[in-house]
């Protein structure tokens, strides 16, 4: 460890967990180089965020240029101009043309609340429905809507009130076997809903529902169609807002511009966006219809930083780039390469039985393994399946200089690669990735 990071390690607040001590101090493209000169392979892109790599120089050279302009043009007392143009830029881009109006915020975590805002003035009602396996931010309004692990709400009570869980299609979730249908799973989840709805939270009283249309750390599990579908259905027939936490999953991540896109059927009241927006710089944001907007009273949204201008002008370029880079194709071709390596390995005699899944979209990319005490992984007809296999590959990738991070209180470890990750690139990282998982197995 490095005396700096010794230091870090003293004195950065105990509550923020931490993977490794290194200390994390350039970026460029798909690497990290620590403050003693270790090059990393960063299959992490800061939990989604870097999504055209580290320091992408186009995006760089807005935010300079935009430092040296205007940082800090408030929302509050003017419109502040990247941020206009960035909305020029978004409102084409949106999944659905009802979703026209914008408000920016800094965080994830931020948005999702502001999401919880807009929907509790605009319907005059009050309960939320999450699912199980959300993660939602860190806030007190979003610790309560966060079901992915207790970790994150532990010991912080009381936390917002009207928050309620409903199930989601998993095998693992439900407690049923792996080979139960997807159908049968979808069926049961839906039931449940209807069940809170009639037991727990009457429509008359439930403002949204908001889901990730893959669970991030819950696992990276792309909802269901039919589960989707249902439930935008669900919250027609009762009058409750359908929020679609994009946080995670946007700006390319899986392989479309936003994820709801893999389902052109589910149209959402209100999406939250952050993290890749931005490539790194502080943003996030909730788009909806106007007409849901002006309900809210002037004044009552805003904040200090809301929309930098700085970060808007970042989100700009990252929107260019997106087009001249033709990046939504490298995510397709990137993401066959890295699904390919994995399902090889999951058909490799055996590795395979250690795998219980492999799953994802574009390159937003995990695996759950099997886990010896857990009588809901699949049978291993009888192989040998070595304890915390998620966490033990993250150290083997480490050991070969590339950072990888788990999700979920499965044995999951997720791939979070840049989406302009080269050819190149892509075939080390899966070197690095078998090795690291052939090894624990041997
Ligand atoms: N929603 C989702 C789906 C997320 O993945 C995250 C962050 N991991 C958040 C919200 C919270 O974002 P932030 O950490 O920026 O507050």
């Amino acid at each position: 460890m490095s005396s700096l990071a010794a230091f870090g390690s003293k004195t950065v607040a105990r509550g923020v967990g931490r993977f490794t001590d290194l200390v994390l101090e350039k970026g460029s493209g798909a690497y990290i180089t620590t403050d003693t000169g270790r090059q990393m392979m960063d299959f992490t892109s800061g939990i989604g965020v870097t999504n055209l790599g580290h320091c992408h120089p186009k995006v760089t050279k807005a935010a300079q240029d935009q430092c040296a302009t205007i940082v800090h043009a408030q929302v509050n007392i003017g419109f502040n101009k990247p941020q206009l143009e960035l909305m020029q830029k978004l409102q084409p881009l949106m999944p659905h043309k009802s979703l026209d109006t914008f408000f920016f915020w800094n965080s994830g975590a931020e948005a999702v609340e502001a999401s919880i805002k807009l929907a509790r003035q605009a319907t005059g009602k009050q309960n939320i429905i999450v699912v199980q396996g959300s993660y939602h931010g860190r806030t007190f309004g979003t610790m309560a809507m966060t079901k992915s692990k207790t970790v994150y709400g532990e010991g912080f009570g009381p936390l917002m009130p009207g928050v309620f869980t409903t199930p989601y299609p998993y095998w693992h979730q439900v407690g049923v076997p792996a080979s139960t249908s997807q159908d049968e799973l979808v069926k049961q989840a839906l039931y449940q809903l209807d069940l809170l709805l009639k037991q727990q939270t009457a429509p008359r009283d439930t403002a949204a529902l908001i889901i990730e249309p893959v669970l991030g750390e819950g696992g990276y599990i792309p909802a269901p169609k039919g589960y989707l579908e249902g439930l935008r259905k669900i919250c027609d027939d009762n009058g409750i807002l359908l929020i679609i936490d994009e946080v995670q999953t946007g700006f390319g991540r899986t392989g479309k511009y936003f994820a709801i896109e893999h389902y052109p059927t589910v149209r959402p009241d209100i999406m939250v966006i952050a993290k890749g927006i931005a490539n790194g710089f502080p943003l996030s944001g909730i788009v909806s219809r106007k007409e849901l907007m002006d309900l809210q009273k002037p004044g009552s949204m805003g904040g200090t930083y809301a929309g930098n201008a700085v970060s808007c002008a970042a989100a700009v370029a990252v929107q260019e780039v997106f087009e001249e880079e033709k990046i939504l194709d490298n995510v397709a071709a990137r993401g066959e390469e890295l699904f390919g390596l994995l399902h090889e390995l999951k058909a490799d005699k055996e590795i395979g039985n250690t795998i219980a899944e492999v799953r994802g979209l574009g390159l937003m990319v995990g695996i759950e393994f099997n886990s010896p005490t857990d009588p809901y992984t699949p049978s291993a007809s009888g192989a040998k399946i070595p304890a915390n296999m998620a966490s033990r590959v993250q150290n083997k990738c480490l050991e070969q200089d590339m950072l990888t991070l788990t999700t979920s209180v499965y044995q999951c470890i997720r791939f979070i690669p840049p989406l302009n990750i080269t050819a190149e690139e892509m075939k080390k990282g899966c070197d690095i990735i078998r090795k690291a998982i052939t090894d624990v197995v041997r």
